[in-house]
């Protein structure tokens, strides 16, 4: 009997691709290959019931086309009062590529009107205080000497920061010292609407197959060196195997403990540190209606990047909607619909050591979580009377955001670190690759898909055709929005006109 014919009567199906997780990652990557290289055979595996319900659900994220426009801790300050601008610029050009990819689809009619997953929104940073001003003036003046930024407005006045965000500014005292920056180029984002409408798109290709309700069990090293995938059909209870030969883990918070599944040594040192969400969700339409902006503020000392407050205006489902928030919390659930255990089935002998370095490095951060745990009602209205201080509490109702599962490291010095960004782990071999961390997350997804194919398959990535076809999808693949002004001006021009960027208001929802 051949292997092939042995794979079959032991029900293993072989394909090329096995992609796990049915979310805005997944989708890129699925999306990218099938653009590539569309003959190749796609697998795709979720365990919940429908695609985009975890951290890429609008209601579970932001919603921000982060493109350091308005995010503050993008932007530190150094030690001799400068601000650090580089992390901003590379956040900002990653965005691009990402406006630049699904223009692409758009175009080729891949994807339906953009109407539905992105639109113009200003991006706003509002600080309150002597210091945070004169850190935001020096944040202005820093940036808007660069191309990325023009455009970027600051104002001390309350007469014109009355006119920018009149919700923000009613109720406050005449003499408080207030800042805010504004640009008007800033987008909202439904990533969950993206996602449905990217993977609407995969499942007509031949080859590609997307299996809900399916959970991924276990992922095992062939003899061939392909990758053997356990997935259990939660609706029939039966398990089955696909043999793959490259495996992407997008399972969001889920990554960390497929990747330890997998073995590779690469994975070894990794573990994960889970922050839920909360969000307050305003429920009146005069007071949705009054506020037209994303506007971010400063985290409190000590508290984590992701915690930092902002009051945004998001279009959700073709609504407006206001939400305020993030208030940080702890969970040991790795995902919104995950384990109580998953924080502790995550820790193996390989992780214990920086797991417990990070953890002792970071003890403010834990109480920290553990303070926003403990607040009242009262308490997260106080903090949100910090940016609408006429908000009452009828008007306002708490909707829980999704998991992030942070990236701790192995590190020579502390034993382990706790980071705040993405991490893609793969194999040496390319075969395997998992992306764990969040921020900036959603926002960045294509340029992390680029990069992960070209890790995964650097032989493939030199050809003249894969070339060929990527410049054709983000034509400033390979030369720098920030290093070139025009390059950058013609890029968001072709994008916001594609994308149809000028629009305002409520969107058409058949
Ligand atoms: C509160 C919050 C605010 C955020 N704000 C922003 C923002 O403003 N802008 C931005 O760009 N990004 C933001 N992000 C980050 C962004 O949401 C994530 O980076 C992005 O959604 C991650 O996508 P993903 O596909 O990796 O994960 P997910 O969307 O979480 O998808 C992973 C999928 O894998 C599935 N899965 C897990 N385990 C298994 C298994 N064993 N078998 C099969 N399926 C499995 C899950 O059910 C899930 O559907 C935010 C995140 C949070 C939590």
């Amino acid at each position: 009997m051949t292997k092939k014919n042995k794979n079959k009567k032991n029900n293993v199906k072989e394909v090329d691709v096995v992609l796990i997780g049915a979310g805005i990652m997944s989708a890129t990557l699925g999306t990218l290959i099938n653009e590539l290289h569309p003959s190749a055979s796609i697998e795709i595996f979720e365990r919940l019931d429908e695609v985009a319900a975890e951290s890429s659900d609008a209601w579970n994220n932001a919603g921000t086309g982060h493109s350091a426009l308005c995010e503050l801790n993008y932007t530190p300050q150094r030690p001799d009062g400068t601000i650090d601008i580089s992390k901003a610029i590379k956040i900002a050009e990653a965005f691009e590529v990402s406006k630049e990819f699904w223009s692409y689809l758009v175009a080729q009619r891949l994807i339906d009107s953009p109407d539905r997953f992105i639109r113009s929104i200003p991006h706003m940073s509002f600080v309150f205080g002597r210091e945070n001003v004169d850190f935001l003036r020096k944040r202005h003046e820093t940036m808007s000497k660069h191309h990325l930024f023009q455009g970027m407005e600051y104002s001390e006045d309350h007469e014109l920061l009355r006119q920018w965000i009149p919700l923000i500014m009613e109720g406050r005292d005449s003499e408080e010292k207030l800042a805010a920056t504004k640009i008007d180029i800033g987008t909202d984002v439904d990533f969950g609407e993206l996602t449905r409408a990217l993977f609407f798109h995969l499942v007509q290709k031949k080859g590609i197959k997307l299996r809900l309700a399916n959970e991924v069990r276990d992922i095992e090293r062939a003899n061939d060196g392909r990758w053997d995938v356990t997935v259990k059909n939660l609706t029939t209870d039966k398990k089955r195997k696909f043999r793959a030969k490259f495996v992407f883990i997008g399972a969001g918070g889920g990554s960390l403990l497929l990747l330890e599944k997998s073995e590779i040594p690469e994975a070894k040192g990794f573990g994960g540190f889970p922050v839920s969400g909360q969000w307050l969700r305003c429920t009146n339409p005069d007071v949705i209606a009054a506020h037209h902006a994303k506007v971010y503020g400063k985290a409190a000392v000590g508290s984590p990047p992701m915690s930092v407050p902002h009051l945004d205006t998001r279009v959700i489902d073709g609504k407006t909607a206001l939400l305020f928030g993030p208030y940080a919390g702890f969970s040991t659930k790795f995902l919104k619909n995950g384990s109580w255990l998953d924080l502790a089935s995550s820790i193996k002998l390989g992780n214990i050591r920086p797991m417990l370095a990070a953890g002792m490095d970071n003890l403010p951060l834990t109480k920290y979580l553990i303070d926003q745990v403990r607040q009242s009602p009262e308490d997260r209205l106080n903090a949100l009377r910090a940016y609408v201080p006429t908000a009452k509490k009828e008007d306002w109702e708490l909707e829980i955001a999704g998991q992030r599962v942070q990236v701790i490291k192995k590190d020579e010095k502390h034993g382990g670190v706790l980071e705040f960004g993405t991490e893609v782990v793969s194999s040496a071999d390319g075969s395997i690759a998992a992306l764990l961390g969040a921020s900036p997350g959603a926002s960045t997804s294509v340029s992390i898909m680029i990069e992960l194919l070209a890790r995964c398959f650097p032989e493939r990535a030199k050809t003249a055709q894969y070339l060929d076809k990527l410049h054709e999808m983000i034509p400033s693949y390979g030369l720098s929005i920030a290093a070139d002004e025009k390059l950058c001006k013609e890029t968001r021009a072709r994008s916001a006109a594609i994308l149809q960027l000028d629009r305002t208001g409520e969107m058409v929802w058949p």
